[in-house]
């Protein structure tokens, strides 16, 4: 991952004080994606990696069903589906 020469300077990270219970983003996966594609508002690549999520609460349950295989990203918490070309029987990352 090479770093790219920019002029600005980092951002910090914005307060998220959001309390409405907004449904949250889901993406799906592309083949073979481990890390989150997602762009903040100033063009930077979240690049955060997506773990398997186990223990979602029930609002999750309900967006994307119960027992459903849910990866989110560590940093910007999006939400992804499993790529459904994927079989999801050659994965070995457990945690
Ligand atoms: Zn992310």
């Amino acid at each position: 991952m090479a770093d790219e020469i920019t002029t600005t300077p980092p951002a910090p990270p914005e307060a998220a004080a959001e309390r409405k219970p907004a449904a949250p983003k889901v993406k799906t996966r592309k083949p073979k994606q481990r890390a989150c594609d997602e762009r903040d508002p100033k063009g930077k690549l979240c690049a955060g990696h997506l773990k398997r999520w186990y223990d979602y609460p029930r609002e999750i349950e309900q967006l994307v069903g119960k027992g459903a295989e849910i990866y989110r990203c560590e940093f910007c918490k999006v939400l992804y589906r499993p790529d459904p070309k994927q079989q999801p029987n050659s994965y070995t990352i457990r945690y």
